[in-house]
């Protein structure tokens, strides 16, 4: 009954299972309030929720970074943050380092290997959404990917 093709791909048959859920957001308001630290800001925002067809390959070809992205953000934490501790002898400053390097080499994997499979395989990004039609015209009318 169900015959959406896949957005991500564009040739296989979507599963509802495999649909990527995607909100997007779009400002009502913003309001300046007193708060502990001083002024705060507060916005409201309305938020649409949307399913995103999507086959399984591409569902499986989307969820398998996440475990080789994990392991060398902590293979690199765990060197670069020793490799700093050495020269800093200050815990904080191993982990600072630690963290960036972390994020650093998983962004990296994500650009140069990750993203080149999927453009070799002719697949959109999970988050890539802005062509998805009922996406694009909110996005077109001021909506956002992320929160205002
Ligand atoms: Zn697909």
């Amino acid at each position: 009954m169900n015959t959406t093709t896949c957005y991500y791909c564009n040739t296989q048959a979507a599963e509802a299972r495999y649909a990527f859920k995607k909100i997007i957001y779009n400002k009502l308001d913003s309001n300046y309030g007193l708060g502990l630290t001083g002024i705060k800001k507060t916005t409201r925002y309305y938020e649409k929720e949307f399913l995103i067809p999507r086959c399984a390959n591409c569902a499986i070809e989307h969820g398998k970074p996440n475990k080789p992205a994990g392991i060398i953000a902590l293979v690199v934490f765990a060197i670069s943050g020793s490799f700093t501790y050495t020269f800093a002898k200050r815990w904080y400053v191993a982990v600072i380092a630690g963290i960036i390097c972390g994020i650093v080499a998983m962004s990296s994997y994500f650009i140069l290997v990750y993203h080149k499979r999927l453009k070799t395989l002719g697949i959109k990004d999970a988050n890539n959404i802005k062509d998805f039609s009922p996406v694009k015209d909110l996005l077109d009318n001021g909506w956002q990917t992320i929160k205002p």
